[in-house]
């Protein structure tokens, strides 16, 4: 008989948004052992395939189903570095579990017989996490003279970090924020990836000796040349797409018209969220208004629903994109989050222009509906505007969540670095060297915004470069 997927505990909507905490409750061994049962085990299995650093999903599982959790952990972490992080913010729908065999061919993301890859995976992670399950160092004597400085320490600085680190190579890593984590601390709210599942992971490189160096911004403080002067024999770029998109419309300055970066950073990282206990405190709107499909939408709409009903307002979040649900690039997983927590949501719609008060508040957004044409570059059905569909909606404070771009400052500062169009970094595909030799480079900063795991592919093929290319 077929066995039916096991769903996994969450805190009630109701409760949820009245706080911060991890809303995704993760398996029980009960529960991770009743879903790894379900795994065919297949001859050939697909899952591997789609998995953006080839994790042995269908090993993984056996050992999980053996109750060998030691033997499972270490063969995620064979191919993974960070299994807790990524069993909690992978956007598996439109990687392994698409590739699973449960998953009707031609789907545009997986279905929900599809076996639950990514929270076994955190099952996982976090069995490894709490019973202090080390992974083995595999030092070499050679690489002990490498001296590398990585800059930036989102997912693709501490991964290519580690990677380096655990066969015996100094490192160094250098973060222009006061914290560590990158887009992990500032952009994902610890009610999806919590605080101390991404200290464990910094924690676990501390012992490893990497050395991280906080508030610096390589290109200002020091530059690329410098550091090569200063005996680096290598630098990674993990910098990330840090810098926000606006939409270019009328209005768009008025007050309490956020970027999402800045609406996130202010609340994650600088704990906005519980003023007064933390003096940074964030306007919260009555009627708010979050343009945009991705994730960064999604964790701005579901923290403003939370910031509201926290500060005993009712909660009135929308949700503004221009083309359909099915084209929305956010994990579905948050997407039903959202609709089960009252975000409401606005779709086939664009933004026109705000109008303000005559402090400079914004007060309404004029739209425009939009109805779908042919796909355009993104293989995505292109929004086209219906003349004449004006419409007004009440907003008070509005966040632009449509899309982050490469910060400039060091490649500014490092002219010798050759850039595409979008002026990311061009990088060659199989060594992840840029156009300058010892310098190479992973993440968003490469071919644009991306997934935390396709940030750690990317930086663990420059760890290898480095260590077997110096
Ligand atoms: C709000 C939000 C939600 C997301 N949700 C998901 C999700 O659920 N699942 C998923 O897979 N992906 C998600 N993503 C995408 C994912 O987080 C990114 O693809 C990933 O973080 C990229 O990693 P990175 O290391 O390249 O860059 P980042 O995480 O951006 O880290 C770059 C770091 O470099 C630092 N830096 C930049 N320039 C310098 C400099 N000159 N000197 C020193 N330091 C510097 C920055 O301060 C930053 O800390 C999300 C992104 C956002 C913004």
């Amino acid at each position: 008989m077929k066995k039916e997927p096991v769903k996994v505990r969450e805190a009630d909507p109701e409760t949820r948004i009245g706080n911060f905490e991890e809303v995704v409750k993760g398996y029980c061994e009960e529960e991770a052992l009743a879903e790894a049962s379900r795994c065919l085990q297949c001859a050939n299995p697909l899952c591997t395939g789609g998995c953006p650093v080839g994790i042995d999903i269908k090993k993984f599982i056996y050992h999980i189903t053996q109750k060998d959790y030691r033997a499972a952990y270490l063969t995620v972490r064979e191919k993974n570095n960070f299994p807790s992080i990524c069993g909690r913010v992978c956007p598996a729908e439109y990687q392994c579990r698409k590739s699973c065999v449960f998953t009707k061919k031609g789907s545009p993301f997986a279905s929900e017989q599809a076996i639950n890859i990514h929270f076994l995976e955190r099952f996982v992670g976090d069995y490894g996490k709490d019973n202090n399950l080390d992974v083995p160092e595999e030092k070499d004597g050679e690489l002990s003279g490498l001296k590398v400085a990585v800059v930036g320490s989102g997912p693709a600085g501490l991964c290519c970090a580690g990677e380096l680190a655990r066969k015996g190579v100094k490192v160094d890593i250098f973060e222009s924020l006061h914290k560590t984590g990158g887009v992990l601390r500032y952009g994902i709210p610890p009610f999806r990836l919590p605080w101390d599942v991404l200290d464990s992971e910094v924690n676990y490189l501390k012992k490893l000796g990497v050395n991280f160096i906080t508030n610096f911004l390589v290109g200002k403080a020091k530059t690329v040349k410098e550091l090569f002067e200063e005996g680096y024999s290598n630098v990674f770029l993990g910098l990330g797409a840090g810098v926000p998109s606006f939409l270019k419309i009328k209005g768009e300055n008025l007050c309490n018209i956020y970027s999402v970066n800045e609406f996130l950073t202010r609340v994650n990282l600088m704990s906005a969220y519980k003023f007064p206990e933390f003096h940074t405190p964030v306007n919260i709107g009555r009627n708010v208004l979050i343009v945009g499909g991705g994730n960064t939408a999604m964790d701005a709409a579901r923290v403003a629903l939370r910031l509201q009903k926290i500060n005993g307002f009712r909660p009135n979040t929308t949700v503004i994109y221009r083309r359909t649900e099915v084209e929305m690039p956010a994990r579905r997983l948050e997407i039903e989050h959202a609709k089960e927590e009252g975000v409401k949501f606005e779709f086939l719609v664009q933004p026109k222009e705000f109008t303000g008060d005559q402090r400079g508040f914004v007060r309404k957004m004029l739209c425009l509906k939009s109805k779908l044409g042919e796909p355009d570059s993104s293989g995505r059905r292109r929004p086209v505007i219906i003349e004449g569909s004006e419409f007004e909606l009440d907003c008070d404070m509005c966040v632009i969540a449509v899309g982050l771009k490469a910060n400039q400052i060091l490649i500014n500062a490092t002219p010798e670095l050759k850039t595409d169009k979008n002026s990311d970094l061009v990088v060659d595909p199989e060594t992840m060297e840029s156009s300058v030799k010892g310098v190479y480079a992973g993440g968003d900063i490469v071919g644009g915004e991306g997934t935390v795991i396709e940030a750690m592919g990317m930086a663990k093929k420059a760890a290898r470069s480095i260590i077997y290319n110096t």
